[in-house]
């Protein structure tokens, strides 16, 4: 037997679907991640190591789910989508990193 690579308390019972981590039952979410994955995973896909948190929502975010607005303001696609009003950023400015933003998505 092994120990949840998590807790290493528990003996392990399945395997994390995204990492490959060992874990208990208690360490692994309906969903098949592991609790470590669940706090570092991007919110919006689920599918992506989160690098930043969205300045708009606080949620976690990769870089494929948001745009740097600035050297400090991050926004996920969500928020951009939403219209989020970013203050400091002249309205007029997040519109044009929307709609560019929602180019490039739509050219993928
Ligand atoms: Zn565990
Ligand atoms: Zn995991
Ligand atoms: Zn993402
Ligand atoms: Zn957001």
């Amino acid at each position: 037997m092994s120990l949840c690579e998590v807790c290493y308390l528990r003996e392990a019972s399945a395997r994390c679907r995204l990492c490959g981590r060992q874990v208990c039952r208690d360490c692994l979410l309906e969903d098949g991640r592991c609790v470590v994955c669940a706090e570092t995973i991007c919110e919006l896909c689920g599918e992506r190591h989160a690098l930043a948190t969205c300045t708009v929502c606080g949620r976690r975010v990769c870089e494929m789910c948001s745009v740097q607005l600035d050297p400090v303001t991050r926004v996920c696609r969500e928020c951009l989508a939403r219209g989020a009003r970013i203050d400091k950023r002249p309205r007029r400015e997040l519109v044009l990193f929307v709609e560019r933003f929602m180019r490039e998505q739509g050219a993928r």
